[in-house]
């Protein structure tokens, strides 16, 4: 009896090594190294393509660090200091005009110490409807020779190595300017259609104002870069910290300087119609850790200097999040 038991006991611990093993392979292949299984879903969100999304993460927790990663992108939080709100941090979360409508992971990793813990949130990408734009250039606008092609290469990359590292302290204020008061032309995101040819989707909004208007900067920041580039014109990169950009193309002048910090409704430039445009007019786009986002959403966004309620999607279980509505 005592040597089948033994037998017994031996087969048993036999299986749940095979098991055991098994399970850290399979763990392993999936990139289960020293985190938390990515197996609770912490809430579910949702926003259309363009739009800029508030997530918060409630936490008690002292000098903690709290990172999101949705679709390959750094979101990047800050702590919540309007009056009113749980304690925790804040992220901007942006929609890439063209991220692929479906839902995907955000995943938070909260750091305090060596320890380590996450969230994962559930990101539902709606569809935007974006207009289509019929335009008509002058050829050598739409199709750039080999020399204009090799300028638009270099100042492409020239822009990527300028916005690559974001300042990692937050620089603006909850207080959005309009840049100009001008006509909205409500065309961000749109298809564009350039002499009968499709080209990339517009990334920013179209505001008309005469040649001289006034440009000021939506926010606090720094000027990261200031450019004449062939398609942009005469422009200006502010950056604002945690990778948020916001652009300024087409001016007729540029009042900034590269390093120089500016505040909210300071005057950066002039409206002009240089680079690829049809007629005097400022071209505003904001960029959110890489993410091409409506300038717009930005004024809508419950940042205002009095408190205000942040509404959580219905389906939200914890935490919570709005889209902003796109004008
Ligand atoms: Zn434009």
């Amino acid at each position: 009896m005592t040597q089948y038991g033994q037998f017994n006991m031996f087969t048993l611990g036999g299986v749940i090594g095979i098991v055991l093993f098994l399970l850290a392979a399979i763990f392993s292949i999936s990139g289960f190294s020293g985190q938390q299984p990515a197996i609770a879903f912490d809430g579910k969100y949702s926003g259309k393509q363009g739009q800029i999304l508030i997530v918060k993460v409630p936490t008690d927790e002292e000098a903690v660090r709290v990172q999101g990663t949705f679709l390959g992108r750094a979101v990047l939080f800050f702590p919540e200091t309007r009056a009113g709100e749980t304690k925790g941090f804040v992220g901007l979360l942006g929609i890439d005009l063209q991220d692929v409508p479906g839902t995907y992971d955000l995943t938070i990793q909260i750091t305090q110490m060596e320890h380590s813990r996450s969230l994962v949130y559930r990101v539902e990408v709606v569809k935007e409807k974006f207009r289509i734009e019929h335009l008509k250039l002058p050829k050598d606008k739409v199709d750039l020779d080999a020399q204009g092609l090799a300028r638009w290469k270099a100042e492409q990359e020239q822009v990527k190595e300028a916005l690559a590292a974001d300042s990692q302290s937050k620089l603006w204020e909850p207080k959005f300017v309009e840049p100009v008061n001008g006509k909205r032309t409500g065309i961000f995101g749109s298809v564009r259609i350039m002499n009968g040819q499709a080209r990339n989707p517009h990334n920013g909004e179209d505001i008309g104002a005469p040649t001289g208007t006034d440009v000021a900067a939506t926010n606090d920041g720094v000027v990261r870069l200031t450019v004449n580039h062939i398609f942009s014109g005469k422009g200006v990169f502010l950056d604002h910290g945690l990778g948020f950009y916001s652009m300024y193309f087409h001016l007729s002048e540029v009042l900034v300087k590269e390093g120089e910090a500016v505040k909210a409704g300071q005057i950066i430039g002039k409206v002009g119609a240089t680079g690829r445009a049809t007629g005097p007019h400022l071209h505003w786009g904001v960029k959110l850790n890489g993410a091409r986002v409506n300038p717009y959403a930005l004024l809508d966004l419950p940042f205002k200097a009095e408190a205000k309620s942040v509404i959580p999607t219905p389906d939200s279980d914890s935490g919570s999040a709005v889209g902003a509505p796109a004008p």
